[in-house]
């Protein structure tokens, strides 16, 4: 009896060394982790898991210009998907830069629609607010606002198309930083489940594609208001 259960642990022992061995990820090929993966956690502690208490019911430019429901009111100075040499070199860049098209002495920034304030991260000169949205038909949408000088809004705020969220560095400000930090970094999400680093971590077409929207189209697209269906009537 007892030879049987020494053998019997001999046989479960060599089994499981057996299947540690073919589980070792030196043998096995695994995917290497993006630097998104390896960063996010970092930012987890700036995110708060609010929902927006209205939907979204018209989409406009984020500053105060002649009419917010025109695209040309703004000015892009650069665009998405561009390679950055910033930062991590050839990231990608998620976002528009830019400005109204006639841009007053200091510049505030507004909400593109109706949401609510989910993160604030980052310092200066890339301090961002993160908004969220919900649609009529609940999917979620973020916007994003980066190089704010000052930020008027805190982690759950619930805003509006007229909330100052803050206002752009004026060009003196970001000369004194030796930078060209007088511009809304601007990007529209599909999603924030990196937390904000995919916005300077960003390295392949297939991650722009997860995360991001190319806000110039989409601005496009959206601006103006939404056809809401009355309830009971398709
Ligand atoms: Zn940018």
């Amino acid at each position: 009896m007892k030879t049987k259960i020494i053998i019997l642990i001999f046989v479960f022992a060599a089994i499981s060394v057996t299947a540690k061995l073919q589980s070792d990820p030196l043998t096995k090929k695994e995917k290497p982790k993006s630097y998104i993966e390896k960063d996010r956690e970092r930012w987890e502690p700036y995110y708060i898991d609010v929902q927006p208490n209205k939907t979204v019911d018209s989409w406009k430019v984020p500053f105060e210009t002649s009419n917010r429901f025109k695209l040309n009111t703004i000015r892009v100075i650069s665009k998405f998907g561009d390679p950055r040499l910033t930062f991590l070199k050839n990231h990608i860049h998620p976002a528009i830069d830019i400005v109204p098209a006639k841009p007053g002495e200091l510049i505030t920034v507004y909400p593109v629609a109706i949401g609510v304030v989910c993160s604030i991260h980052l310092g200066d000169p890339y301090k961002t607010v993160v908004i969220k949205h919900i649609m009529q038909d609940k999917s979620i949408i973020y916007s994003s606002y980066k190089h704010l000088q000052e930020i008027y809004v805190r982690n759950g705020t619930q805003v509006d198309q007229n909330t100052k969220l803050g206002r752009l560095y004026t060009h003196a400000e970001a000369q004194k930083l030796k930078g060209n930090y007088d511009h809304l970094h601007f990007e529209v999400r599909k999603s924030f489940d990196d937390f904000g680093c995919a916005s300077w971590l960003t390295m392949t077409k297939e991650e722009l594609n997860k995360y991001f929207y190319n806000p110039l189209d989409f601005l496009k697209n959206n601006l103006g208001v939404i056809n809401i269906i009355p309830a009971g009537r398709k």
